[in-house]
């Protein structure tokens, strides 16, 4: 294995461009490469969250379904917990929903209503901003259960859209623009 650090020029390259998925006119991002290569998927985990001292953070909350995998393994990295924002109907406790519309589509997620504790200093993960619709409904969520966001973190962010707008009351980090 290559030994020195991933950079997010490596990690543009290994990202592949699906023209017209799931829809016409959608370039649809496949982070699968990312995801399958050992170097590449710890590369982006360390650019997504290496810049907090582990301990900082107290939950690192993440956006169904392919925030899950760089929510949970940055949430290893820094010694917090793991909390998910899922489709709605998926979560089995007490929760709280927020509806919003897609790049293509609508949605309404949700969010347990104990997740984390008042106060707590959580890190947003998705994969992907967009339009930015889906990250402010989940901070929408977090904000009612008093969580603190400390930042809001992408692997890939399409500037295009415009998607950092809707979150500029927060600090928006992302590892690769296009
Ligand atoms: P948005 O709410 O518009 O910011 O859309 C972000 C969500 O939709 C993320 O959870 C992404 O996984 C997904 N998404 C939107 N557009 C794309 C795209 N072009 N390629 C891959 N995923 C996308």
């Amino acid at each position: 294995m290559n030994p020195s650090p991933v950079t997010a020029a490596e990690i543009k390259a290994a990202i592949r461009n699906i023209p017209d998925f799931p829809q016409p006119g959608i370039q649809f991002k496949d982070i699968t490469p990312v995801l399958a290569s050992p170097r590449l998927l710890a590369g982006a985990i360390d650019l997504l969250a290496g810049h907090h001292a582990p301990g900082s953070i107290d939950a690192v909350v993440g956006i169904d379904a392919r925030g899950f995998i760089f929510a949970a393994a940055a949430a290893l990295k820094l010694g917090a917990g793991f909390v998910p924002v899922r489709k709605k109907g998926k979560l089995p406790y007490q929760t709280l929903e927020q509806s919003y519309a897609l790049e293509y589509g609508t949605n309404t997620i949700a969010i347990h209503v104990d997740a984390v504790k008042p106060g707590a200093r959580v890190i947003l993960m998705d994969d992907l901003l967009a339009t930015g619709g889906t990250a402010a409904a989940a901070a929408e969520l977090l904000q009612k259960i008093n969580a603190h966001i400390v930042e809001i973190s992408f692997l890939i962010e399409l500037s295009f859209l415009e998607g950092r707008r809707r979150l500029s009351q927060y600090p928006v980090r992302s590892v690769v623009v296009f």
